[in-house]
């Protein structure tokens, strides 16, 4: 086999394709075959795709005409696209860019390696090449998705929601606590609905407590919580638990509930501020990550109101706003985009600018307190790290300076002097 001819795995799209393409590329080098992070050094390249929205659809295809490029050169001897944009579009792609030399779906570790000549190590399929940096994983505890949400292609892609077995997250995440990982980010499509399908029951309380007796796990944090039926018992392994960061990511999309009713999302506007007081009063000091959508068909000028209303009074730590994108097959098409990009667009921005200042004065209240920071890099004279508030490439940084030999991926208490609306800036506690 061209065992020695190298391959570059490229990764788009979110942190479930990261752990996709770090199986991947476990399998690749256990095989001995040799691996290279830069495209225009390969023989074959990989493309993991991502076809959620608009946006990352263009970002895939873009990322492919490179390759293809690279191909027509002559310096790339195999093209591979695999991944969400490919499970959803084969056909269509197949015709359209003939270059590629076989398209596969999401999770065909075993086709891939097949195609590359190799033989699949399924007992290693929970081993993983890390591409994050060696401190932090994300552990993909299911796939799929049972949700009906209006808008979303996901369940199109990654089909109905499948658990992971428990003991083989376990043996997952004690393979990466043996690796230096300090700080796992617990993903799926929803977190929250874990175990129901093969424990018949929901039991991320218990996956989450388990975990956190894996010796080397310092920090738990949970990501893509589903805000309907969020079951109580994990709000208290929160509470209780000082391995598991009081942060969670919950993706709310709206809050009006004519919106909210057409977006199928099973919740109610009454239940999404119970969800969120309960929460609050639990944890006192929780870290509130969600995400929402701006320009959905039917939201009018007084839902959009609403929607700032709303982030004015819970006072989120985080937020992300995303504008609507029609997606074929998804319920919501037959609505299709009545409101102009330009208006989602405006939409976006007054949320960001009213959500800036909330950030703003939620960091203040920082100031003169000490926090715990894992670091991960420099950047001139300031050290740069995150806090339990801040998860990766989402959130802000704790930025401070030190005269003492700071090791990256370690943890060090730091005092806060000032902050602006997203970081906070300190200095070291000898
Ligand atoms: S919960 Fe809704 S938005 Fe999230 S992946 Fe499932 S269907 Fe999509």
């Amino acid at each position: 086999m061209r065992k020695r001819e190298k391959i570059s795995v490229i990764t788009l799209g979110c942190s479930k394709n990261t752990v996709d393409s770090e199986r991947l590329l476990r399998q690749i080098q256990l095989n001995r075959m040799p691996i290279t992070s830069d495209p225009n050094e390969a023989d074959t390249v990989i493309i993991n795709t991502c076809g959620f929205i608009e946006a990352a659809k263009e970002e895939s295809i873009n990322t492919i005409l490179q390759a293809v490029e690279l191909k027509n050169k002559g310096k790339l001897k195999k093209l591979i696209v695999a991944g969400c944009l490919s499970e959803r579009y084969k056909e269509t792609l197949e015709k359209e860019i003939p270059e590629v030399d076989v398209f596969f779906g999401t999770e065909k570790y075993q086709e891939i390696i097949d195609e590359l000549g190799g033989k699949f190590k399924y007992e290693l399929l929970g081993e993983r090449l890390l591409t994050t940096p060696s401190h932090l994983a994300y552990l993909k505890i299911s796939e799929g998705c049972d949700h009906p949400c209006s808008f979303c292609a996901i369940p199109l892609m990654r089909g109905k929601h499948k658990s992971i077995p428990m003991e083989q997250l376990i043996n997952e995440a004690k393979l990466l606590a043996d690796k230096g990982v300090k700080e796992l980010i617990i993903i799926a499509q929803d977190t929250t609905d874990y175990g129901k399908d093969i424990y018949q029951k929901k039991n991320l309380a218990e996956l989450l407590n388990k975990l956190s007796k894996i010796d080397g796990i310092e920090w738990i944090r949970l990501m893509y919580a589903y805000p309907s039926h969020f079951p109580d018992d994990v709000i208290d392994e929160i509470a209780t638990n000082p391995k598991i960061l009081n942060y969670v990511d919950i993706p709310l999309q709206h809050i009006s509930d004519s919106v909210l009713k057409s977006m199928r999302r099973g919740v109610t506007s009454k239940q999404t501020y119970k969800l969120l007081e309960k929460l609050k009063s639990k944890i006192p000091d929780i870290t509130l990550r969600t995400t929402f959508i701006v320009g959905y068909p039917n939201e009018t000028e007084k839902d959009f109101q609403m929607l700032i209303d709303f982030i004015k009074e819970i006072e989120f730590d985080r937020i992300g706003t995303f504008t609507f994108s029609v997606e074929e097959n998804t319920t919501s098409y037959i609505l299709g985009d009545p409101i102009s990009q330009k208006e989602k667009e405006r939409r976006r921005r007054v949320l960001m600018e009213i959500q800036s200042e909330i950030s703003y004065e939620k960091n203040r209240t920082f100031v003169g307190k000490t926090l715990k920071v894992l670091v991960e890099s420099k950047e001139s004279d300031y050290y740069v790290g995150r806090s339990y508030r801040d998860a990766p490439e989402v959130d802000g940084e704790v930025l401070f300076t030190s005269n003492k030999k700071i090791k990256f991926g370690n943890f060090y208490d730091v005092k806060i002097f000032d902050c602006d609306e997203y970081d906070l800036y300190g200095e070291l506690i000898i």
